[in-house]
């Protein structure tokens, strides 16, 4: 839609070109930013003027993801795996043409509990790379920095730069299920798991407001996997809007968990 209240336009090609004037807001892709009504945004401010590269190596075999990194540019990042990360993508259930302009940066700021690319980073042992204004970083864990459903731990004149994934969590063996309530529907509850050395990580996003993570005893039950990832997301408090009801996504993501654990479990590390 057209933002009929936005009179500037400025790329942004440095770092203090990434300063707000009053009424600016960042634009990364603009999927959601032009979606509907923004009265008090005067200006935009083009983050992928600043050109980062999609994706860079780490020392440890990981990836450092840029904000401005497309959901299209993820999925052919190069992961050792690359299913999580294609059916990460898929799960936001957008046309072609949303994923080539959605970013990672605008997934995670906007901190939906549908953010596929929450999910697929807070499941990696991902931290979240932030700009602060005084020209330092502060680095945050992505569970912690998705508070609640649409608010996030980001402060004012902050910009997210990157999240970095580390190699070890990269090359551990994952899984995935998710439940909406229909074929196309938006994810109702989404859970990964990753199989570590000694445990079994499981995150659960869509479900609940903010992600939940919890590590389970390879060994565990399918009853304990329930018992651990009900009271854990009950404590959290289940989501529920047009998309499932709270008592429906509970029934739904405690059997996703048990079945992805399950999976997991087969798994010879
Ligand atoms: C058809 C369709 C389906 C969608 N489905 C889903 C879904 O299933 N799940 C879901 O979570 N979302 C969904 N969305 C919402 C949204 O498009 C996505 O979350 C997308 O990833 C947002 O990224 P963007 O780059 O377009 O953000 P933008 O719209 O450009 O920005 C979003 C917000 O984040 C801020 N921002 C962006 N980048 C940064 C940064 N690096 N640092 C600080 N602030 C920043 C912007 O100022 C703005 O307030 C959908 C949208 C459409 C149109």
């Amino acid at each position: 839609m057209d933002l009929a209240w936005v009179e500037t336009y400025r790329g942004a090609r440095d770092r203090d070109g990434l300063r707000l004037r009053p009424g600016e807001r960042l634009l990364a892709g603009g999927t959601w930013l032009f979606s509907e009504p923004q009265p008090a945004v005067t200006g935009l401010v083009d983050l992928t003027a600043m050109a980062w590269k999609a994706w860079e190596p780490l020392p440890d075999g990981g990836l450092r993801m840029a904000a401005t990194c497309t959901v299209q540019q993820a999925r052919s990042a190069p992961w050792p795996d690359p299913a999580l990360a294609g059916r990460c993508a898929d799960a936001l259930l957008m046309s072609f043409k949303v994923q080539s302009a959605a970013t990672l940066g605008g997934n995670l700021c906007l901190g939906l509990p549908a953010g596929a690319m929450v999910a697929l980073t807070a499941a990696l042992a991902g931290e979240v790379v932030l700009w602060t204004p005084d020209g330092g970083e502060r680095r945050v864990p992505v569970p912690g920095f998705v508070r609640d459903a649409g608010v996030v731990d980001l402060r004012p004149g902050e910009v997210l730069r990157a999240v970095e994934l580390p190699g070890p969590a990269l090359r551990r063996p994952t899984a995935f299920r998710r439940a909406a309530l229909t074929d196309h529907g938006r994810s109702a509850a989404l859970v990964i798991g990753r199989r570590d050395p000694d445990a079994v990580v499981l995150t659960v996003t869509a479900s609940v407001p903010r992600p939940v993570v919890l590590a389970l005893p390879p060994t565990a039950t399918g009853a304990a996997v329930r018992d651990a990832v009900a009271d854990a997301c009950g404590a959290t408090g289940w989501f529920a809007d047009p998309h499932g009801a709270a008592d429906w996504r509970a029934a739904q993501t405690v059997r996703l968990a048990a079945e992805v654990h399950a999976e997991l479990g087969e798994v010879v590390p």
